[in-house]
């Protein structure tokens, strides 16, 4: 907490919660992320997403240690397969900062730092010898908290595998800590494979002049750039302050990817809001914005079930025949797909 706020406060309780959570839960901020904190906003939308707050000890019991159920997909340490063709690849476990509602929050912070040489090896034997696996995702913690000549190295085994065809790096270093988005570090990236670098950005005060530099030389390495954004209550709730993000990253040449409802993380309930309330959002956005920069938006569904769009239904069909089509001002239409031979 910013020194103002805490000198404010004379009780105890509240402070000594604070330190519950912080023993309970990783605690990192960035100087690049405190000077985006406005210190005399106790709603500060920056502040809500890394600074530890005492409503975090609240857990509700269909909150879960493992959100999205990686754990019953790993075959082996450090990679979960849930989906045939692609694999997450968690080579380490920290990161350059700590969200409050990170899905991996169980398994993310100092200590358990990375996989051993050995443990990594065995990883990329698992992708090297699972034909059907076309994509890699490096994620975490945070992959680019790894050094450059470590990435190069890995970058390096997933080339020479043939069926690996495309490297995904998901990220929160470029908005975080972007001076470790070195010239050093996007070439460590550069390959004849298709590399995505996805950003995972929140709030469009998050995109500082620092971390459009860090975007400019992914883009110039031939990195192709996407993001991911969670829904958080008091933090992008709202339809105008989605806009300036979405258009933000559009104009920074970052295709916005997925806006992820929030997961089940314990003690995330502060941040969370219904599924009606992100497609009341999402509903407002389309027409608002260019298609292309606006993002699926999208449930994890807990147990290790996969990803699914969770957008407000645009169509349905008519018991009488035909389809009432919703237009992006809220008017209805009818619809008839008019197939050859079904008259
Ligand atoms: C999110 C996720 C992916 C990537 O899914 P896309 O829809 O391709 O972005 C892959 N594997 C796991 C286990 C995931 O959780
Ligand atoms: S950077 Fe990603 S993995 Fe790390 S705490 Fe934030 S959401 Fe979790």
């Amino acid at each position: 907490m910013p020194a103002r706020a805490k000198q404010s406060r004379p009780a105890a309780p509240a402070q000594s919660k604070l330190e519950a959570v912080k023993e309970r839960y990783a605690v990192a901020v960035t100087d690049e992320v405190m000077s985006l904190i406005d210190p005399g906003d106790t709603q500060d939308p920056i502040a809500l997403q890394y600074l530890p707050d005492a409503r975090e000890l609240d857990v509700m019991p269909q909150e879960r240690i493992d959100p999205i159920g990686d754990d019953a997909h790993a075959p082996v340490k450090g990679i979960v397969h849930r989906y045939p063709d692609r694999v997450l690849l968690k080579a380490v476990h920290v990161c350059a900062v700590y969200c409050r509602f990170c899905f991996r929050r169980e398994k993310v912070g100092p200590g358990s730092e990375m996989l051993s040489a050995e443990e990594l090896n065995k990883a990329l034997a698992y992708i090297r010898n699972t034909p059907e696996i076309s994509e890699v995702i490096l994620t975490g913690g945070d992959p680019f908290i790894l050094s450059p000549r470590r990435l190069r190295g890995i970058m390096r085994a997933l080339e020479e595998i043939p069926h690996v065809q495309l490297i995904r790096f998901h990220t929160r270093v470029p908005i975080a800590d972007p001076a470790r988005v070195t010239d050093e570090l996007a070439v460590a990236l550069e390959s004849e494979k298709a590399v995505y670098v996805v950003l995972h950005v929140n709030h469009a005060r998050e995109l500082t002049e620092n971390v459009k530099t860090a975007a400019r030389k992914f883009i110039r390495a031939g990195i192709a750039l996407l993001s991911q954004s969670v829904l958080l209550k008091g933090v992008n709730n709202d339809a105008a302050v989605l806009e300036e993000l979405f258009r933000a990253l559009a104009a920074m040449k970052v295709k916005p990817y997925y806006l992820h409802h929030p997961d089940l993380a314990p003690g995330t309930g502060h941040f969370r809001l219904s599924i009606e309330e992100g497609q009341g959002i999402m509903r407002s956005l389309r027409g608002r914005i260019s298609g292309h920069a606006l993002p699926a938006y999208v449930l994890d569904i807990p147990g290790g079930f996969g990803k699914v769009p969770v957008e407000p239904g645009w169509i349905r069909k008519n018991p009488e025949g035909g389809y009432t089509v919703t237009d992006y001002r809220g008017r209805t239409h009818q619809y008839d797909c008019a197939l050859p031979g079904k008259e």
